[in-house]
């Protein structure tokens, strides 16, 4: 059980004082599930201990870059030895281009990436180069697909088939998402009549590889095909979101987990989380011919002070190194472990709900029948799992504080880990049951 949280406490009254809201990304104020977000001082493997001295095993892992464990000792010497020689140069240096390398090994259509410092940065930059690429201006994207805070990309609302996206967040114009096209996700139908009605505008369509933003919600068969069909024929690119799901669905992202061939191979990726091991590194990538086009080389400006940070680059590097066929083979069935588990509990304690999977990633719906879109996927009794949430928390167990999230799981994750969180689950289920339970619905 969870102790004291009044260091926490003071902390976020404190920090509300000077930062909007106390925190720095808005989820992690646990509005969606009440309560006082945990402030932690400290993190090692699976583990989290926050500044009361609470221990957590750790399912949201920083949403995904912490695939080998908190501070991994190979990482952990890497960041050492790259610190140790500066942080930050201003020139090229060589740990950018070994993480570089060693992206374009791993996912085959990758000829070359350009690399920034965050997720948000890759997709904004992509788009601009498809948009480059094509002089076409309108963009494609599906509802419920994260691609960071980009202005264009902050549109998820509309209805009927083919809206004309409204931004979904105050200081976006109207100018900025108008430019986008947001279609239910898993639709070819709504995909083949925005492009009959605008196929000679669009410059690119950009989805999440296997989306993981509006909890795991993934490509239904021959959705990906059919996503490379349509944008072929209609001269427009396919921009492959793998921030998430780049190096943790497989050694090769989604992309690879999902087996595509060659030819319908997306033309842009954007990768982040767990290439920058923790540290703030991203990348967008492609063929060459399309990578040629941005600056020095080509007219589409792009640029970052400190883009391929010789540390946080140092850290990617180890982390990806530290992805081999056994961490994969881990993440899966520790993932399995703990899903199957909670399933079951929540069965007995009569609780509706849906486990749906991307490789080793998992969400649980808190809702009957499969979720194959945004709308699905708020269909569900997001109360049931606040209440799961803080049942989880208090047993010391750190589930990620919302409903529309993957649970992440690392090769560190190990049986004692495993037992912690299998041990909560039965009290979380009985309080998802609780329906008349107020005391985690602040
Ligand atoms: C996290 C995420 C982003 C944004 O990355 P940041 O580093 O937070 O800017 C973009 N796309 C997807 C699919 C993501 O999961």
């Amino acid at each position: 059980m969870s102790g004291s949280t009044s260091k926490s406490a003071e902390l976020l009254a404190h920090a509300r004082t000077v930062t909007p809201g106390g925190v720095n990304s808005p989820v992690r104020a646990f509005r969606a599930v009440g309560g006082t977000p945990r402030f932690i001082r400290e993190a090692k493997g699976p583990w989290l201990t926050d500044v009361d001295g609470n221990r957590y095993v750790d399912l949201i892992c920083s949403w995904g870059p912490m695939i080998l464990g908190h501070a991994h000792p190979d990482v952990m010497a890497a960041v050492q030895d790259a610190a140790s020689r500066g942080f930050s140069f201003g020139t090229p240096s060589e740990n950018e281009v070994a993480l570089a390398t060693e992206i374009v090994r791993r996912v085959e259509p990758v000829e070359q990436v350009r690399l920034v410092s965050s997720g948000t940065e890759a997709t904004m930059s992509a788009i601009r180069l498809a948009r480059g690429a094509t002089g076409r201006s309108k963009i494609v994207k599906f509802a419920g697909c994260y691609h960071g805070h980009v202005d264009a990309l902050l549109a998820a609302a509309g209805s009927g088939v083919a809206t004309f996206a409204l931004p979904d967040t105050a200081g976006v114009p109207k100018s900025s998402a108008g430019e986008t096209i947001v279609l239910p996700y898993n639709d070819v139908s709504a995909l083949e009549a925005a492009f009959a009605e605008h196929g000679d505008e669009i410059a690119a369509v950009i989805t999440e590889a296997s989306p993981g933003n509006m909890g795991v919600v993934p490509p239904a068969p021959g959705f990906t095909k059919a996503l490379r069909d349509i944008t072929t024929k209609h001269g427009a690119l396919l921009v492959s979101d793998e921030v998430m799901t780049g190096f943790r669905c497989s050694g090769a992202g989604w992309f690879g987990h999902e087996g595509q061939q060659g030819e319908s191979a997306p033309d842009l990726f954007t990768f982040g989380k767990v290439m920058g091991g923790g540290f703030p590194a991203a990348a967008f990538g492609g063929r060459a011919d399309l990578m040629g086009m941005l600056a020095p080389d080509g007219p589409v400006y792009q640029a970052g002070t400190l883009a391929g940070n010789p540390v946080a680059t140092a850290a990617g590097l180890a982390t990806l190194q530290g992805c081999t066929d056994e961490v994969y083979a881990h993440l899966d069935s520790t993932a399995h472990a703990i899903a199957d588990a909670a399933s079951a509990e929540l069965t007995k304690a009569g609780v509706p709900h849906t486990v749906q999977w991307a490789s080793s990633m998992f969400s649980i719906f808190f809702r009957d029948g499969a979720v194959t879109n945004y709308d699905d996927a708020k269909d569900q009794d997001t109360e049931a799992f606040s209440r799961f949430f803080n049942a989880m928390l208090d047993q010391g167990v750190h589930l990620p504080p919302s409903a529309y999230e993957s649970w992440f799981v690392s090769a560190s994750h190990d049986d004692e880990a495993v037992a912690h969180v299998i041990d909560a689950l039965p009290a979380a289920a009985r309080a998802a049951a609780a329906s008349t339970d107020s005391s985690a619905t602040l």
